[in-house]
């Protein structure tokens, strides 16, 4: 195995968060997937913004309206160019990842998608890209698909080229399943859906903290993540979309911003994005966004990729040698996201014992019900790593986990 290059102990002195105790132990945090937290550089973007820059954005000609609108709009142009967009006016900014998704079905979805239509999912989606589709699907009388997994929790490609025809209008997948870490043949999900004539919506909420993501050479229509998956503010996200796209939709909420003119005789709608971002958004937040966006950039994702892959090695290592460990989701290709079981004792009973050592785990069924009911399962623990965390955590969270399952023999 290689060593990383990357200088952990030096990243995690910009996580002020880290360095504290919880139930009398060192902080240990292992919930990553849920969300990431936040570098002392993302914590002065906000800050520094609500001391000296708070106005609203565009509308001002003063100059605090000036500074607030440029931040804002290079937030725009490096979220644009984090993906590789061809321009930044095909990022819109949302509230994350869901909102996203929810746009996405309110706008494309109810123009373009109707009675009989055909919209596949996969079975390892969050809630978030399941709920917006059944909901339209009930709306339009369009018809829901799901790609099966397989009991190693990949998706089932074979079954998938059985979904597709021409009526499939949209195929929407995550990247990277936040439930079980699997890493998704994305590229081959796009292809295979424009070559039945479908969009394809690329949720990357998991993605975006661990894999270079580059809309362009993907290919896809649409894609969404979220900051706080990525050390930035929660509350806000980006969505991706093809200018011809973006431009043939209808707006999704109205208000100001996304208008051009106004009058009760008719109303013109603004240009992209701003069609898309009707009233006052989280300004400071997404101006702190790009701070983490700089920040992920100067580390580098590939290097980051690298040293969450070495974590995850290291712990199913060590987590094989655990009694009765029964893991969720062995898939080929796993981003650094261990779900498991162990048998006899309840997952809630475990992170229960695990937050009083001080080690943040989540439990339940990760947004992912569906998922669980597949596996005939409530849920699972689930450790998540992140660039700050280290082997001693692993070590000291498997020895925890040892000494947590004594406690119920
Ligand atoms: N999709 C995936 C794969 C996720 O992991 C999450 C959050 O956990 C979401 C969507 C929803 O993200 P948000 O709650 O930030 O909108």
């Amino acid at each position: 195995m290689v060593e990383t290059q990357l200088n952990i102990e030096k990243i995690r002195k910009d996580f002020p968060i880290l360095h504290q105790e919880v139930n009398g132990k060192p902080l240990v945090y292992f919930d990553n997937a849920a969300t990431s937290q936040k570098p002392q550089c993302v914590i002065d973007a906000l800050t520094h913004y609500y001391n000296t820059d708070n106005a609203n954005i565009h509308r001002g000609i003063h100059t605090l309206a000036e500074r607030s609108t440029t931040a804002f709009e290079n937030t725009r142009k490096t979220v644009g160019k984090f993906l590789n967009a061809a321009e930044a006016e095909e990022i819109i900014f949302t509230k994350g990842t869901t909102e996203g998704i929810n746009l996405v079905a309110a706008t494309f979805g109810r123009k373009f998608i109707g009675e009989g239509d055909e919209i596949i999912i996969s079975a390892l989606e969050h809630h978030s890209n399941i709920v917006p589709w059944q909901i339209l699907c009930e709306e339009k009388k369009c018809v829901l698909k799901v790609i099966p997994v397989n009991e190693k929790g990949e998706l089932v490609l074979a079954e998938y080229d059985k979904l597709l025809s021409e009526r499939t209008k949209l195929v929407s997948v995550n990247y990277i399943s936040n439930a079980l870490g699997t890493i998704n043949p994305v590229q081959e999900i796009i292809d295979k859906a424009h070559a039945v004539g479908a969009k394809v919506l690329i949720d990357a909420a998991q993605a975006t903290p661990h894999a270079r993501v580059d809309v362009q050479a993907m290919g896809c229509d649409f894609l969404a993540f979220s900051a706080h998956k990525v050390y930035g503010p929660t509350g806000v996200g980006a969505l991706y979309g093809k200018r011809a796209l973006l431009e043939a939709m209808p707006p999704y909420q109205g208000g100001g911003e996304m208008i051009k003119d106004v009058s009760f005789s008719g109303t013109t709608y603004n240009d992209i994005p701003y069609k898309f971002e009707a009233g006052t958004p989280n300004i400071g937040e997404v101006i702190a966004f790009k701070a983490a966006l700089d920040y992920v950039n100067e580390i580098g994702l590939e290097n980051i990729a690298a040293y969450e892959h070495e974590l995850l090695e290291y712990a199913n290592e060590l987590l094989a040698d655990v009694e009765g460990f029964r893991p969720i989701g062995t898939a080929d290709q796993k981003a650094s996201v261990v779900s498991f079981l162990i048998d006899g004792v309840h997952p809630f009973d475990l992170g229960q014992i695990l937050d009083a050592k001080g080690i943040a785990v989540r439990t339940g069924h990760h947004c992912a019900q569906p998922l669980m009911e597949i596996f005939n399962i409530e849920g699972t623990v689930r450790a998540s790593f992140s660039v700050y965390n280290t082997k001693e955590e692993i070590k000291y969270f498997v020895e925890a986990l040892k000494s947590s399952i004594k406690m119920f023999k």
